[in-house]
């Protein structure tokens, strides 16, 4: 029988939900590019409770137990004394969420023995050593698709929330002002600008889908070029890299997975040469801007404002200056998982380990590492070596929260 265990986010401070804002959740048919939502044998929850944190237990509890494994759930994932590292080394299975991840790094792959399978319960298996994976012979999943349209939802309303300046507008009605002037004084149309998608993958292309009716003009850059009739079909324009592109945008979007190309990608050069006044939202990872460039810009007003979802390391501690750096739209990372996307997810995360158990292949789209090097989703979109450099400073929230 194995082991698994299971990284999740800490439930609400106020517990975990008796009811919740809607009844039910859409029924989607399938991903838009045809692919199909995930299929496990059965699913024991209801789409749309919360499952993403430790009491929704990705709604897996008795599914496992049913078969006789053992399932260990916890938030506490940082530092030599935390559950999570004392857990491993017996753990078969390992499986954690981007957003409070467990960081995989070689020194812990290292104490883990038993462990074959790291399963990502969303998208983005940059938390994992992936090079060190390979070299340990591990698998590593995640669920392709299963958020890419919940977070590029999130990049458009990011976009428009720094554009329009609507943060600082609703924070004058919260504390009391009909502050007009102090609102629109950094308030714009975003109509007629340049936006630009650095990665035109799943996420890329549903955000350039849904700024295409804004009357934007359209630019991205990828390793790999969109097929011609996409290009045509969102007057979208190609640069061959972020460089080029960054130049004429007035808006940049970041939707590119975090790996050894991309960490720190928007440094001081790629900043210094955007627009002064661009605006930069970034749900990708953390990690792909420089930290203190991004602060800079702000202070400076190279950059007009930066939003997103992604930090590095997560939880970002207490005194991160993108905490309270000017001009910001920064939350915990929450875009991609909405109770939407966490039905999706759970159900993913379970075909997945139905097929460990019965043998069958995982999805190819699903596959990041496997049998010693990158595969399916991770061949096409990742390279090769490790981003998880740094992560161990993730154990000081914990410390600060004490
Ligand atoms: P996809 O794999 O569909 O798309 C990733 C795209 O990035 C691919 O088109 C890939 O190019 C491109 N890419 C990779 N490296 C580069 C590079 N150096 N320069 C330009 N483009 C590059 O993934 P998704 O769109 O679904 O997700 C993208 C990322 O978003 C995830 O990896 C994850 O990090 C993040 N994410 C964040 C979430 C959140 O909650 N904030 C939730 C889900 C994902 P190609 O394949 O053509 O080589």
């Amino acid at each position: 029988m194995a082991k698994i265990l299971c990284v999740l986010y800490d439930d609400p401070v106020d517990g975990f939900p008796k009811s919740y804002a809607r009844d039910d959740i859409p029924t989607l048919d399938g991903y838009p590019s045809g692919q199909t939502l995930p299929t496990p044998s059965a699913i024991d929850f209801r789409p749309g409770e919360l499952l993403g944190s430790v009491s929704g237990e990705l709604g897996l509890r008795e599914f496992l137990a049913g078969l006789g494994h053992t399932f260990i759930v916890t938030s506490d994932k940082d530092g030599a004394d935390s559950v999570f590292e004392r857990e491993l080394p017996g753990a078969d299975i390992v499986i954690s969420q981007p957003f409070w991840p467990a960081y995989l790094t070689a020194a812990r792959i290292a104490k883990a023995p038993r462990l074959k399978l790291a399963v990502t319960a969303g998208i983005g298996s940059d938390h994992v050593d992936l090079q060190a994976a390979s070299e340990h012979g591990l698998t590593v999943a995640e669920v392709t698709y299963s958020n890419s349209i919940s977070v590029s939802e999130h990049v458009v309303m990011l976009i428009l929330s720094l554009v329009r300046n609507y943060i600082p507008s609703y924070q004058w009605v919260v504390n009391g002002g009909w502050n007009i002037a102090d609102c629109v004084s950094r308030s714009y149309d975003l109509e007629g600008m340049d936006v630009g998608t650095v990665a035109a993958g799943r996420i890329g292309t549903a955000v350039l889908r849904r700024l295409k009716p804004f009357g934007v003009k359209l630019h991205y850059t990828d390793r790999h070029r969109l097929p011609e009739s996409v290009e045509r079909d969102l007057d979208v324009t190609f640069h061959p890299d972020a460089e080029s592109m960054v130049r004429v945008c007035d808006v940049v979007t970041i939707n590119a997975p975090l790996h050894p190309e991309t960490e720190h990608m928007f440094n001081d050069a790629m900043i210094g040469k955007m627009k002064r006044g661009s605006y930069l939202v970034n749900t990708a990872r953390g990690k792909i801007c420089d930290r203190d460039a991004v602060v800079r810009a702000l202070q400076s007003g190279q950059l007009a404002g930066y939003a997103g979802d992604v930090w590095f390391p997560q939880p970002a501690p207490r005194d991160h200056p993108w905490r309270t750096m000017p001009h910001h739209g920064m939350t915990p990372h929450v875009s991609g998982t909405s109770l939407s996307a966490q039905a999706r997810y759970a159900a993913g995360v379970r075909e997945i380990l139905e097929c460990w158990f019965d043998g069958r292949p995982i999805r190819e789209e699903y596959l990041i590492v496997d049998k010693g090097k990158l595969a399916g989703a991770g061949a096409h979109s990742y390279s090769a070596g490790n981003a998880t450099g740094g992560s161990d400073e993730a154990e000081r929230f914990r410390q600060q929260t004490k």
